[in-house]
C-alpha cells in the first residue's frame, strides 16, 4: 500500500511571474495566477509543504549547459526586453526567474531523491526545449535537466518522463549518451520542434535510455493510457529509478490553443497516478499549457493525485477503447524498438 502520510512539496513563488513578455505571448505570467487561484480555491495549498525558492548556482547550471550559454543569457537577460529566437522572449525579471526555476528543480529533485514524498513545482520560464548551448521554444535554462543532474550527482538513478505535447528536445540532447538517466517522451508528431522520432533511442552508452513515443494528432485519454500501460510504465519498471521527474506540460489538453491533442484533466490525473505506482518519489515540473482554465484544472487534478485524493480511473471508464490505427502503430513501434 502506498503511504499517503508522505509530504507533498509545492514550489510556487512570485519570482516566476516576473518573467514577462514584451507583448502578447501564450507563455505569460497569467498562467501561474490561474493555477495558484485554482489550487487555493480547491483548498490544496495548505496541505502541501512549501519549498523555499533560491537561484541555482552557476555550478548547478553548468552541469548541463555550456559556459557560453550561461554567460550569453547572464549578459543579455539583464539588458531589458528582447528575443532569443522568434518564440523566446526575455525581460527585466527573466534572469532571476530562470535561475530560480533551475534552483527549485534542484531542490525538489534532491529533497525527493534523499527522502520520501512527491512534489509539484510551478516554474516559469519552462525548460525542456533548452539545449546545452541554446535557448529556444520559450525555454532559457533546462530546469528538469539541471534538477536531474543534481540528483544524479548525489547518487540517484533518475528517470525523466515528458508528457508535454511537444518533444523535450533539449532534455533528450543533454542525456542522450547517459545510460543512468532514462528519458521517456510522449509528444504530438509532427509538431514543434520536429524532433522525437521513435527510431532515436540515444547514442553510445546511452542507447536504449531514450524512449520516444510520437503520437498522432487527436490522441485522447485512452491513447495516452494505453501508451503508458504498454510503453512508459514497462520502460520505467525495467530501469528501476530512485526518482521520477516529470516535464509536466498541459498543452496536450483538448482545449489547448497550441496543439491538437485531446487529453482531459482526468487524463492527466490518470497518467500521474500510474507514475506514482512505479515510484512514489515523483516530482512534477511545469512546462507548457496555454488554455488558462484547462491548465489550472489539470494542475488541480494532478495535485489531488499527489495528495492522495484522487485515484486511477477504472479502465472501463476511459472512453475510446478502439484506438486509431496510427496510435496503435506508434505504441507497437516503441515496444518493438525497446524490447518491451
Ligand atoms: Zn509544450
Amino acid at each position: 500500500m502506498y503511504d499517503w502520510t508522505v509530504p507533498t512539496f509545492l514550489v510556487a513563488d512570485a519570482v516566476f511571474r516576473q518573467h514577462k513578455p514584451p507583448g502578447e505571448h501564450p507563455e505569460r505570467p497569467e498562467r501561474l495566477v490561474a493555477i495558484e487561484q485554482a489550487l487555493a480555491a480547491a483548498g490544496l495549498v495548505g496541505r502541501c509543504e512549501r519549498l523555499p525558492v533560491r537561484p541555482a548556482t552557476r555550478q548547478e547550471v553548468l552541469r548541463v549547459h555550456t559556459q557560453d550559454h550561461y554567460h550569453h543569457l547572464e549578459q543579455l537577460l539583464r539588458s531589458g526586453y528582447g528575443w532569443l529566437d522568434p518564440d523566446t522572449y526575455y525581460g527585466p525579471g527573466s534572469w532571476e526567474a530562470a535561475l530560480c526555476a533551475a534552483g527549485a528543480a534542484v531542490d525538489l529533485a534532491l529533497r525527493l531523491g534523499q527522502g520520501s514524498g512527491n512534489g509539484l513545482a510551478l516554474l516559469r520560464p519552462p525548460g525542456h526545449h533548452a539545449t546545452r548551448d541554446r535557448a529556444m521554444g520559450f525555454c532559457l535554462f533546462n530546469n528538469i535537466a539541471i534538477g536531474a543532474a543534481a540528483a544524479r550527482a548525489a547518487g540517484a538513478r533518475v528517470a525523466i518522463v515528458d508528457f508535454d505535447v511537444h518533444h523535450g528536445n533539449g532534455t533528450e540532447e543533454i542525456f542522450a549518451s547517459d545510460p543512468d538517466v532514462l528519458f521517456v517522451s510522449t509528444h504530438q508528431h509532427p509538431l514543434y520542434p520536429g524532433t522525437g522520432e521513435a527510431a532515436f533511442v540515444g547514442v553510445g552508452l546511452g542507447r536504449g535510455a531514450t524512449v520516444n513515443i510520437p503520437l498522432p494528432q487527436g490522441s485522447d485519454d485512452a491513447v495516452y493510457r494505453r501508451c503508458f500501460e504498454r510503453v512508459v510504465i514497462p520502460a520505467l519498471l525495467r530501469f528501476a529509478p530512485d526518482l521520477i521527474l516529470v516535464s509536466a506540460g498541459f498543452d496536450g489538453h483538448r482545449r489547448d490553443p497550441l496543439a491538437g491533442m485531446a487529453l482531459t484533466e482526468q487524463g492527466y490525473a490518470d497518467l500521474t497516478a500510474m507514475l506514482l505506482g512505479v515510484q512514489p518519489r515523483l516530482g512534477m515540473l511545469l512546462e507548457g499549457g496555454y488554455h488558462l482554465e484547462s491548465l489550472a484544472a489539470s494542475v488541480v487534478a494532478v495535485l489531488e493525485v499527489l495528495l492522495g485524493d484522487r485515484c486511477l480511473r477504472p479502465a472501463r471508464q476511459v472512453t475510446g477503447a478502439e484506438l486509431a490505427p496510427e496510435a496503435e502503430a506508434a505504441i507497437a513501434l516503441a515496444r518493438r524498438l525497446h524490447g518491451l
